[in-house]
């Protein structure tokens, strides 16, 4: 269906994903576009609102519902610890929320988000925009119809040097506190997700090593941080009908993002995996031979973002809502917990 009008969206916190690719994407989709920017930096704040004909705001104005009737919904893109506050207002405002990944930096705070929106009646979607692309969909629907037989095996990587780009050792992804965690809470979710995505499936158990060193090395041993940030992380997660799961996320290393599903009767791989733009490389081999795809894709944020206000629109629940997003991010803790005490731990 092709619903009326579009969803008018206040970004909130004008990052480098927010600025480069979330905002280009809303104005670019079908369903949506930019009500209001909020930020702590006013001359900032004016400057996109005045390209994108918005509302600009400070973080005080948001909470205090200042020019509240220029949205109808939240895109939350802000470092990770501070999400619950920033979906808490909308729910308060009474509007919908589309929040960055990983939903919270803690279970205790991702459960009061969604918590937040079911009371207040809002919609709250988790923005994976995995879910959203149309690779992936294309292959979770091939998995579901059997085409690689009975899953047996999913194996995924995201590294990403955190390092090697503009930002320095104070960013905010090495602040264990407001990331919630190091590799794994920021790149480790995509693996994680996508699997249990295309798996349509939990794990119910995990085990794990973790390593942190160098530029994030004096929070690991702090004795009032339950969690570490990792640079490095490899995750074994046991999944229903005895598949196994084996992802790695780093902070450091040659960039590379790759997941590979194994079957009874084949295997899909997908390199480039998780990069933004939809550049995707595909490899799927079974009885009938091999087959490989490359450069295929679309940008999965304008998807996302679209999908999301199409869901406003229609009334639909969002697929990756809010508890979506709460189930990764109790796994990841659950992952923490296995690296630091070396024991299995069940779900
Ligand atoms: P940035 O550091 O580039 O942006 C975060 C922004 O949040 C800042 O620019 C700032 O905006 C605002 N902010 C508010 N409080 C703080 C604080 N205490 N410290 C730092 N910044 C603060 O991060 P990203 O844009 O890379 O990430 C933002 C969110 O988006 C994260 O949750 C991240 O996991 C997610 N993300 C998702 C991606 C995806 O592919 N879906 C890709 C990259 C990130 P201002 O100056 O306007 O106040």
């Amino acid at each position: 269906t092709d619903p009326e009008g579009t969803v008018s969206i206040a970004v909130v916190g004008l990052g480098n994903y927010a600025r480069n690719v979330s905002i280009p994407a809303i104005e670019a989709g079908d369903y949506a576009e930019v009500g209001a920017v909020v930020s702590g930096d006013p001359e900032k704040a004016e400057r996109v609102a005045d390209e994108h004909g918005a509302v600009p705001l400070s973080y005080e104005g948001y909470a205090e519902g200042e020019a509240v009737d220029a949205y109808d919904a939240v895109y939350v893109a802000t470092p990770n610890r501070i999400h619950l506050d920033q979906i808490r207002t909308a729910a308060d405002h009474g509007k919908h929320v589309i929040c960055e990944k990983p939903l919270e930096a803690t279970t205790e705070r991702a459960t009061a988000g969604v918590d937040a929106c079911e009371d207040a009646g809002v919609t709250l979607m988790t923005a994976y925009r995995m879910q959203a692309d149309p690779v992936i969909r294309a292959l979770g629907s091939f998995v579901s119809r059997g085409g690689i037989g009975e899953p047996t095996k999913a194996m995924g990587e995201f590294t990403f040097p955190v390092l090697a780009g503009s930002n320095g050792p104070d960013q905010w992804r090495l602040d264990a506190e407001l990331a919630g965690g190091g590799a794994l809470m920021d790149v480790g979710v995509y693996p994680l997700n996508t699997t249990r995505y295309l798996l349509g499936a939990d794990p119910g158990a995990v085990e794990a090593m973790a390593r942190a060193s160098e530029p994030f090395g004096d929070r690991p041993d702090d004795p009032d941080s339950p969690r570490f940030a990792d640079e490095h992380v490899h995750v074994l997660a046991s999944f229903p009908e005895g598949v196994v799961g084996e992802f790695t996320a780093s902070f450091s290393g040659e960039a590379d993002s790759w997941l590979e599903l194994v079957g009874s009767d084949g295997r899909v791989r997908i390199e480039n995996a998780f990069v933004p733009g939809g550049d995707r490389t595909v490899r799927v081999t079974t009885g009938d031979g091999e087959v490989e795809l490359s450069g295929i894709g679309a940008d999965e944020t304008r998807e996302e973002f679209d999908y999301f206000a199409h869901c406003v629109l229609t009334g639909t629940p969002p697929e990756p809502d809010g508890h979506d997003g709460l189930t990764d991010v109790a796994i990841m803790g659950a992952i923490y917990e296995a690296a630091e005490s070396g024991e299995r731990v069940t779900l």
